[in-house]
């Protein structure tokens, strides 16, 4: 990074304190795949409980989603903010995360690519598995107070290479199948991949939404813009 460009990142961050963190989350799983790139997407139980039990050590709370943005809009104060967000749609986030995140009392919320619902489509990265939530659990997480539901497309493309119409479909299509399942608004949305362009936030704005993540971009500042709200990819290492 230039001189210039690190001068004026110090001096936004200055001017726009550090509110919390969004973090992104894909599986999680007793026991880790031996595979690199299964791996990559896993954390175990143990690491998202060390993970939540540091951060309140830490003096931050877990909030959810709606609370992210009525943080941003100024409606609500208090100490940092943590918010557990999982992409895709994963079975064991209903067997194995649902019941250690209801114990320990941290909000969360489940971005579901419709198509991976029982399965209907591939999931291209476990081609031998088939590992997305059912109809029946997707209901269930709904009903839970800690679970927030929101969108991830129908297909799980790239949206920033896709046209306008078919970025509008996707979108829009999800929200819709999503509300049909778990009978409730769904109001929030994360690009697939961390991938968009301009046509897609505006979408995305215009249809209903309160807030869309990126897959990066680091902590949340007082300002930030809540149709590219930044994350931090929960990773253990090893
Ligand atoms: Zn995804």
């Amino acid at each position: 990074m230039s001189l210039l460009a690190t001068i004026k990142r110090k001096i936004h961050n200055a001017t726009h304190p550090k509110l919390g963190v969004v973090l992104m989350l894909h599986r999680v799983v007793e026991k880790r795949s031996e595979e690199p790139e299964k791996r990559e997407l896993e954390i175990t139980t143990e690491f998202l409980v060390e993970t939540i039990v540091r951060y309140r050590e830490q003096g931050y709370r877990f909030v959810s989603i709606d609370q992210v943005c009525n943080i941003l809009n100024g409606k609500e104060k208090g100490k940092p903010f943590v918010c557990l967000t999982f992409d895709d749609g994963y079975q064991d986030n209903y067997t194995v995360a649902l019941p250690l995140l209801k114990r320990l009392e941290v909000p969360f919320a489940i971005y579901v690519t419709t198509g991976f619902i029982d399965n209907r489509l591939p999931m291209w990265w476990y081609p031998d598995e088939q590992l997305g939530l059912s109809r029946e659990e997707l209901v269930a997480l709904s009903k839970e107070p800690l679970c927030t539901i929101g969108a991830h497309t129908i297909s799980h493309r790239r949206l920033d290479e896709l046209t306008g119409e078919e970025q509008l479909k996707e979108i829009v299509e999800s929200k819709r199948g999503l509300e049909e399942i778990i009978a409730c608004p769904v109001n929030h949305f994360s690009y697939p991949h961390g991938a968009y362009n301009d046509a897609t936030v505006n979408i995305v704005k215009e249809n209903g939404f309160s807030s869309a993540l990126m897959a990066w971009g680091g902590v949340v500042r007082k300002g930030d813009e809540r149709f590219q709200l930044h994350r931090i990819i929960l990773k253990q290492n090893q």
